[in-house]
């Protein structure tokens, strides 16, 4: 199916989009769990799925990998449209490799083994023996593990077990990756090492590749680009750093970082804060809410008039977190509103509690959206 025309735009075998959700929605039962999901990955790219438990991620991934049927919608995988509502492309001639959350590796198989068991597809079932083991072991080969190809799942510690899996998805050089919360099951100083390894194993590989996460970190840490997903619709996709400076809405600018948070109303196109007018674009008369990330918030003692965008507040605690002082700060009243804000920056002050500081914000890190209508 090469050549595909959509909306104007190719997505062929050897165009930019390897895989291609479009509009894909899906109830269980009568809950729907995803709305007119639209998401592509690119070649080559490492594309995270973002959001907090039960948004859909799994569902989204289950689909691409068609071990759930499609309802709604149409996924295109490589030029070809493998599901459409009544009509599915089964999962083991859609080119996908899959890690699932538990691994799922064969207990009464060695490594070597259920490595082989991955290579299913058209171009493998000709293969004898001795080619598909010569794949597996270079499939072991690449994530490290090929001295333990005649262990058992039982004898490896979990981030072995997290690398044969990924072998096996690798080994049948599948066009796209799936990968659901794979270092979900790891300790922290061990996630932190294996996922850097799982970054370069599939960087090198060259393979598009979708994680699911509900970890903001990680999903910096990982993705070219990451889907934020919330209540089963994608909210933003857009570049880890893009989002975090240029968050579209309200839910993303708080899912990667707790925030400070008040209300106003906008007025003569400004919004009042302790720290002065903000400017927005946003219509006169429109109540929003203003979110101040903890890093845009400078603390230092006072040392003579208030400057521009300043303000005074005192101190309710301060404590080291590894290397960034996270300080308590009250600024009393502000219309209406009791605000008690949090700052978090490297660490060069440990302020008393009661001590009054003098407090800079920083307008890039702080955003200004509508209130959402409250659901009646
Ligand atoms: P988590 O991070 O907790 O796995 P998620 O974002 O991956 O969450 P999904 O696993 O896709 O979310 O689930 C989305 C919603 O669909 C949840 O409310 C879940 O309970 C529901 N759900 C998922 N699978 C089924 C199923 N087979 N039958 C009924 N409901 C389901």
């Amino acid at each position: 199916m090469r050549g595909e025309s959509e909306q104007g735009r190719d997505v062929s075998v050897d165009g930019e989009v390897v895989l291609k959700l479009d509009s894909v929605s899906h109830s269980f039962g009568s809950t729907r769990v995803l709305d007119a999901v639209t998401i592509d990955a690119k070649a080559g790219e490492l594309l995270c799925l973002l959001g907090p438990s039960g948004c859909g991620k799994t569902t989204a991934l289950r689909l691409a990998a068609g071990i759930e049927e499609l309802q709604q919608g149409r996924i295109v995988l490589a030029g070809q449209t493998v599901a459409a509502p009544g009509a599915q492309v089964p999962p083991e001639r859609r080119s996908v490799g899959m890690v699932f959350q538990d691994y799922a590796l064969f207990p009464h198989l060695s490594v070597l083994r259920n490595v082989q068991f991955g290579l299913v597809g058209a171009e493998w079932a000709d293969l004898d023996g001795d080619a598909k083991r010569k794949r597996a072991m270079e499939a072991l080969d690449q994530v490290g593990m090929a001295n333990y190809a005649e262990s058992y799942p039982h004898m490896l510690s979990g981030g072995q077990q997290q690398r044969v899996a990924l072998a096996r998805a690798l080994a049948p050089k599948p066009r796209v990756l799936l990968l659901d919360e794979p270092f979900s099951g790891l300790d922290s100083n061990l996630r932190a090492h294996i996922r850097d390894e799982t970054l370069h194993v599939v960087k090198d590989s060259g393979t598009t590749t979708l994680i699911v996460t509900h970890d903001p970190e990680e999903a910096m840490y990982m993705a070219d680009r990451i889907v934020v997903m919330n209540a089963g619709r994608v909210e933003q996709i857009d570049r880890p750093d893009a989002l975090y400076r240029a968050p579209a809405n309200a839910f993303v600018a708080s899912f990667f970082s707790s925030i400070n948070r008040l209300e106003g109303v906008v007025r003569g196109g400004a919004v009042a804060t302790p720290f002065g007018n903000l400017p927005t674009p946003i219509a006169d008369g429109t109540r929003v809410e203003i979110l101040i990330r903890p890093e845009a918030l400078r603390v230092a003692l006072p040392t003579g008039p208030l400057g521009p965008w300043q303000a005074e507040a005192h101190v309710l605690d301060a404590r080291m977190l590894r290397r960034a002082s996270f300080i308590h700060l009250c600024f009393g009243e502000f219309e209406g509103q009791h605000l008690h804000f949090h700052s978090r920056e490297p660490a060069r002050l440990m302020p008393g509690i009661g001590v009054h500081v003098s407090v800079t914000l920083d307008r890039a890190q702080t955003f200004v959206f509508p209130v959402a209508p409250k659901n009646p």
